[in-house]
């Protein structure tokens, strides 16, 4: 709930408004697991609130830590049994969480282990938040940045995702500006143009992974319903709207889209959205696909540096734990 919302509820329970402000402060900021512990609300006020309401929290199922750069991969369990992976990153500037919105994914992406199981179920606003706050509690490190880029579409659970969005930056909660958000997506057209209009400050990132039609059909199902040209103008229109320069993932993959002509026709592709930012990824190799990284990636780089779009390499964490792209779910599963 908001903080109006649970106004409205506290009232109507009978309880003075600024109740809802102390109890909001000890969920979200404090982050009790337990109502016995809001030392300033009266005991009948909390038999109230145990009879009506149920605090949730996530179970850690598996925890991996890298020994090569202290990133954590969390799968997390949910009371309905299902399951979803979170990562913490440590970088220089500081701690990065990646979370997920939704129980596998229906997208189809031919390179990703996230979709190879198909789609459970959206992620509510409080299962995206319990990832931040149940992360920074067992880590002991506070997230500075988040980025929506765990297993499943954003996009395809967009009223969820908008109000996590809106509980994380709420000042009496987490607080944190959507300008260190990222969120991911393979493209939903509309609801690009939507947070377009939304004007929430967040840094767009397009999975793009192929620059023309037949390329990315071949690899991205959602290619037939939105194609690259609608793709583009949806970009353009978000960086109108919101003067926020869009990112392009790449993900290199040996053989497949690591071409000289490939990267002249994603130059061309870019040049109208320019300034943008592509940011090369050597594709995680997965179990389920003969997908192999490419060796090319330098090369490939140099070639869109030299043309004037600006592009960098991904750097790998995690590389010992499996830190990607639903893998860990899917180990899980088979077990
Ligand atoms: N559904 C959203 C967000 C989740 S995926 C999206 O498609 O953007 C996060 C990123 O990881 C996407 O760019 C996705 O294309 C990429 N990805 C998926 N599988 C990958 C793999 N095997 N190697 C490298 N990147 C991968």
């Amino acid at each position: 709930m908001t903080l109006p919302e649970l106004e409205a509820d506290i009232v109507a329970l009978g309880e003075k408004k600024f109740r809802a402000g102390q109890l909001y402060g000890w969920l979200h900021d404090k982050r009790v697991t337990d109502l016995e512990e809001c030392s300033n609300l009266s005991k009948s006020f909390i038999e109230k609130l145990n009879e009506g309401y149920e605090l949730k929290r996530l179970s850690i199922v598996r925890k991996l830590e890298s020994k090569l750069d202290g990133t954590v991969k969390y799968l997390y369990e949910f009371p309905d049994g299902e399951r979803c992976e979170t990562v913490m990153m440590s970088y220089r500037h500081g701690n990065s969480l990646c979370i997920s919105t939704q129980v596998g994914c229906k997208m189809g992406c031919s390179f990703c282990a996230s979709t190879k199981a198909g789609f459970v179920r959206d992620l509510l606003p409080s299962e995206m938040l319990l990832q931040v706050y149940e992360s920074e509690r067992d880590s002991g490190r506070k997230v500075e940045s988040l980025v929506l880029m765990g297993i499943g579409e954003p996009l395809d659970n967009y009223d969820n995702v908008m109000r996590f969005l809106e509980l994380l930056s709420s000042p009496e909660g987490k607080n944190l500006s959507l300008r260190h958000v990222s969120l991911s997506t393979c493209g939903i057209v509309p609801r690009i143009r939507e947070l377009a209009d939304a004007k929430t400050g967040l840094t767009l990132s397009v999975s793009l992974h192929a620059p023309t039609d037949e390329k990315r059909d071949a690899i991205m199902p959602v290619n037939k319903l939105y194609n690259t040209a609608e793709l583009i103008d949806a970009c353009k229109y978000y960086f109108a709207q919101t003067g926020r320069r869009i990112s392009f993932e790449f993900a290199l993959i040996a053989g497949v889209n690591d071409d000289p002509q490939t990267a002249k026709e994603l130059i061309k592709l870019l040049r109208p959205v320019s300034p943008c930012h592509v940011n090369l990824i050597p594709v995680n190799e997965i179990r389920e696909r003969e997908y192999r990284k490419s060796g090319k990636v330098r090369e490939f780089q140099k070639m869109l540096t030299d043309n004037g779009i600006n592009a960098t390499v991904r750097r790998t964490l995690g590389a010992d734990i499996n830190a990607a792209c639903g893998q860990l779910r899917r180990d899980s599963m088979r077990e």
